[in-house]
């Protein structure tokens, strides 16, 4: 059974456009006819194919916003107008519940300040349970919101990237990395964030908002040669810290370095350095003495000069040749600085591979707070960048700090927490993802993105071909499926939970789940030696998980059907997320070019009314639930698709949806009220009153023909724009038709025509009927992919109210076809001409100051044949739109307008056209009538009454001797179109039981009466 909207047929659009009370509606309307479900159970059963789909799921770790709300809205829009076109999509939800987003907040919430003090205080057990409740009670916000915007995703088939059969399937991606050796530990600097005690992934460092500026020392410093008394390399860091790991210092073989005489001393550097660095360290008196190559300089030994604070590093000097000593690199910048580095390969990742290169050692004393260890000497338990300060003071004691100030850059922060991100050499797991770039990058170059911007990002990110660090030191997240055996070292990975259960040493007492700390407390026995291997204490990156959706949220079955997908949109932050993950760990699952996407969609980011990035330091980030509370969700839905491209960043004005998005779709509202209203009163029958119908019957006019035909372009334009995601510019065109071609010219080209209730005409007015039906509805259709809730109203209580059978759901029509036979260029073109005079004739009676109301008597059009001929076919109609009794058409300008007197002129190109502003008393009595007539139009509206109801009176008084002489000849016509029994005038208000109200008619007072039934 379907439930019925309440509204009965009789008065079932309200007068004014309420949208909020009938989305209210419309939603009980989806809930209790469990619409949602109906409609995929449908299309899943009978369809013309499948257009697979994966959600990019949203992490719960914090309440959506409005670009979340936006982006929704895309993936909506994509799903109710495939549905309607005939496929099947898996419009399924998706939860990432996992991982440092989520601890983070959870921390915030319990009060912690880093990850000891989490596991000292609270203990990973209790931490997992609140994790869990964090994403529940985020997850009640995303479906508040998806219910709020009309969202038909499916919630009850979501994936949930926590559950243990999802883990296991994203495991199995990693067993197929692991097969082909792309799983592997290894030492790896690393980005590193000391407050999250976690590395980051090459693609985090990089995102949106994480590079900051900062103020660190900009320290100028020398390091003595260790044969040479005075002469020193001089050097520059802005990170003191890493002298204190400094193995190595590097120059560019093929520059040239200057020997430069200062005071007592020599100084090496880089020569075209020499001249701008004396000036920056104001330093006049110096002398080049002579210039040496960089070559020449490797193998040089420099004196570090900290063996004794670090005793650590007199032992690494003894321990292998090349450490402090110069090496040459390529990468050595010579246009900055002094062309000399100082590397440090636990610290930097260029240091790192110049370092193994060489078999160097790497020196990296940190814990997982970034602080030093006893191996680093006197610095030991001091947090890496607090030793800055203490560093720069040892090399002014020593008397080697040249300059010390402070320097503002950027600098990357992490994007969770935003502290400085630290790089540093540790002990990780990674996905061997430079190994499969080629075919990764093959893969990302046959997707198809819309926008070439956003192409050319996502390709120039995939080219570095990174190795992918996937393993994170926290608790809440995928375990990493490596056991390590304690005795011989090697190493196993286990894909299942039912492998782990075979495989266990001690199996556990119960259930338990595949998270920290349960699946710790596991160990298998080395097939090796005997030996028991334990889990590698990491968890998954967090985008390993999401990444692995194509394959995880499916089963084998439906992975083969719907993936690769057709479609996926996300932010264009995604870029280096999501999208990038995908790709990664799908082509790493199926070996093959492929990606696991056909199209891609990247989104602009929102921003603020005023173009400022949404934050909440800045308090202008909008919250989508409390919006959608006093805004439409129509409105919002149209709005955020108008306003700018998909891929352009949106400036956000909630005041917006209020103006011309509400014109729009009230426009769209009230012209089917018009519709509906006239409709019915004249018994118009949609199964008896086709256009067919109507055609036979010789009833369709050039204006029935040119809307028709506007519609076919209308449809075409529209699902194109659609098709190449250029939304804004679908919009468009369905903004364009209805309040351009529909409201502004349609309706009061036919309006008059329907204004009667003459028998005779009724032919005709039916004709129009089914002009509009036909056209109001295809628009509701095409409207529904973007304002669901007014195209199901408009559904349920126009269409569905004058024709029982059609289908119980708007979702359920069909998408409207371009119907060839409906289009018409010829009256296209002449209508084009039509329109050109008609703005032509109004430019004149502007200039002469004769309202378009006031009736006229001739016009003279000076054209071309071509011209005028068009304008003769739609002659009836140009005078009535001009409102002027007749009209000339001539090629040659006439004596009489060439002298202009009592002519209005106006003309565009090779069209003239010359108005006779002289007006008689019949004129000047027809132009009052039709002023006399709007105002009592406005005030019939103003109190309610249907355009069709006829009204008993209308009085109209205050008038003077000379308009009520004027007006006299055009009582029955002005009947007419008041729709009223009788019309009165007088000269004072000799009715006493009315109601007055007063209006102002140029300079002069009217008032107006009605007097209906409804009042005796
Ligand atoms: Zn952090
Ligand atoms: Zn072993």
């Amino acid at each position: 059974m379907t439930a019925k909207f309440e509204t009965n047929s009789e008065k079932n659009l309200t007068v004014e456009y309420n949208p909020l009370e009938l989305e209210e509606e419309v939603r009980r309307f989806w809930e209790q006819n469990d619409t949602l479900r109906k409609l995929a159970e449908a299309k899943e059963k009978n369809n013309k194919g499948f257009h697979g789909w994966v959600e990019g799921p949203p992490t719960l770790n914090g309440a959506p916003h409005v670009g979340h709300a936006r982006g929704r809205t895309m993936k909506d829009l994509r799903y109710r107008w495939k549905t309607m076109q005939g496929y099947f999509m898996p419009f399924w939800a998706g939860w990432d519940c996992q991982g440092l987003p989520v601890e983070l907040e959870v921390e915030k919430q319990l009060g912690v300040k880093n990850k000891r003090e989490l596991l000292e205080r609270v203990g990973e057990e209790r931490f997992v349970e609140e994790c869990k409740k964090v994403i529940m009670k985020y997850h009640k916000m995303w479906v508040d919101l998806d219910r709020k915007l009309g969202l038909f995703i499916d919630h009850e088939k979501a994936y949930w990237t926590y559950h243990d059969a999802y883990i296991e399937r994203e495991w199995q991606i990693l067993k197929r990395a692991w097969d082909q050796d792309l799983l592997e530990e290894g030492h790896y600097v690393v980005a590193y964030c000391p407050s999250c005690q976690t590395s980051l992934s090459n693609a985090e460092v990089g995102y949106e908002g994480s590079y900051v500026q900062v103020e660190d020392p900009s320290v100028y410093f020398k390091f003595r040669l260790a044969d040479r008394k005075n002469e020193y390399f001089l050097i520059w860091t802005t990170m003191p810290f890493t002298l204190i790991t400094d193995t190595m210092l590097a120059v560019r073989p093929d520059a040239h370095y200057a020997k430069v005489k200062v005071g007592d001393e020599v100084w090496i550097l880089v020569s075209q350095r020499v001249e701008p660095l004396m000036k920056e360290l104001k330093i006049e008196k110096y002398k080049i003495l002579e210039t040496v190559s960089g070559e020449s300089l490797e193998n040089t030994k420099y004196e570090f000069p900290f063996k004794d604070l670090v005793p650590r590093q007199a032992e690494l000097e003894k321990s292998h040749p090349l450490v402090h000593k110069v090496i040459t690199e390529d990468f050595v910048d010579v246009e900055t600085a002094t062309g000399i580095v100082h590397l440090s390969p636990g610290n930097g990742e260029e240091d790192f591979f110049a370092a193994m290169k060489r078999h160097i050692p790497i020196f990296a004393p940190f814990d997982d707070e970034v602080k030093f260890t006893a191996e680093g000497g006197r610095f030991c338990g001091v947090f890496a960048r607090d030793t800055d300060a203490m560093v720069v003071e040892e090399l002014r004691s020593r008397g080697l700090l040249v300059e010390v100030k402070p320097v503002k850059h950027e600098y990357p922060t992490c994007w969770r927490s935003h502290h400085k991100i630290v790089w540093l050499a540790r002990k990780e797991y990674f996905l061997r993802t430079d190994k499969i770039n080629s075919r990764v990058l093959e893969a990302a170059e046959k997707v198809t993105y819309f926008y070439d911007e956003a192409r050319n990002r996502f390709l120039s990110f995939l080219k570095e071909g990174k190795p992918w660090c996937i393993s994170r030191e926290r608790v809440w997240g995928a375990p990493l499926p490596v056991w390590k055996c304690t005795e011989c070292g090697a190493k196993t990975l286990v894909a299942s939970k039912n492998e782990l259960l075979d495989r266990a040493i001690d199996k556990p007492k119960g259930d338990f789940e595949l998270h920290k700390p349960w699946v710790d407390r596991i160990t298998l026995r080395c097939e090796k030696c005997g030996g028991t291997m334990h889990r590698e204490d990491f968890v998954l990156d967090t985008w390993h998980n999401s990444g692995a959706s194509p394959y995880a949220r499916f089963t084998d079955e439906e992975f083969k059907k719907y993936v690769p997908v057709d479609f996926l949109t996300e932010g264009i932050d995604q870029t280096r997320g999501w999208a990038n993950s995908l790709l990664l760990e799908y082509t790493i699952l199926t070996g093959k070019p492929e990606a696991p996407f056909k199209a891609f969609l990247f989104q602009g980011l929102v921003q603020d009314a005023r173009g400022r990035k949404m934050s909440k330091s800045l308090g202008n980030v909008i919250d989508p639930n409390k919006l959608l509370e006093k805004y439409s969700a129509d409105a919002f839905r149209f709005y955020s698709l108008r306003k700018s491209s998909p891929i352009d960043f949106i400036n956000f004005d909630p005041n917006e949806l209020g103006r011309r998005t509400y014109q729009v779709l009230s426009t769209l509202y009230h012209l089917n009220r018009f519709f509906v209203q006239n409709a019915e009163f004249d018994n118009f029958d949609s199964g008896k009153h086709t256009l067919e119908w109507a055609r036979k019957e010789e009833q369709l006019k050039n204006p029935d023909l040119w809307l028709l035909s506007k519609l076919q372009e209308t449809i075409e334009a529209y699902t194109g724009k659609l098709e190449t995601s250029e939304y804004n510019l679908a919009m468009a065109s369905l903004e364009d038709f209805v309040i351009e071609t529909l409201s502004r010219l349609y309706v009061p080209m036919v309006r008059k025509e329907l204004w009667t209730d003459d028998p005779t005409t009724l032919a005709r007015r039916l004709a129009v009927y089914a002009t509009l039906w036909h056209t109001l509805r295809t628009m509701v259709l095409l409207f529904n992919p973007v304002t669901p809730y007014l195209s199901e109203a408009l559904h349920q209580k126009v269409y569905r109210q004058l024709d029982p059978t059609l289908q119980e759901t708007v979702n359920l029509e069909s998408w409207p076809q371009v119907e060839e036979k409906l289009r018409n260029k010829k009256v296209e073109e002449e209508f084009l001409t039509l329109f050109k005079c008609v703005s032509l004739v109004y430019a004149a009676r502007q200039g002469a100051g004769l309202k378009r109301r006031w009736p006229l008597n001739k016009l003279v059009v000076v054209a071309p044949e071509e011209v005028l001929a068009a304008l003769k076919n739609v002659e009836e109609l140009f005078l009535e739109l001009i409102n002027v009794k007749a009209t000339e058409f001539t090629t040659e300008r006439t004596k009489e307008q060439g002298s202009l007197d009592g002519w209005a002129p106006a003309s565009e190109g090779c069209i003239q056209v010359f108005l006779d502003v002289r007006r008689d008393e019949a004129l000047l009595g027809a132009g009052i009538m039709r002023d006399l007539a709007r105002r009592v139009q406005a005030l019939r509206k103003e109190l309610g009454y249907m355009p069709t109801d006829v009204l008993e009176a209308v009085y109209l008084s205050d008038l003077d001797d000379e308009s009520i002489k004027l007006l006299k000849p055009f009582v029955a016509e002005m009947k007419e179109l008041v729709r009223a029994k009788t019309v009165h005038l007088q000269k004072d208000r000799e009715q006493k039981n009315v109601q007055w109200h007063e209006s102002q008619l140029d300079e002069k007072k009217v008032a107006i009466a009605i007097l209906d039934k409804r009042e005796k």
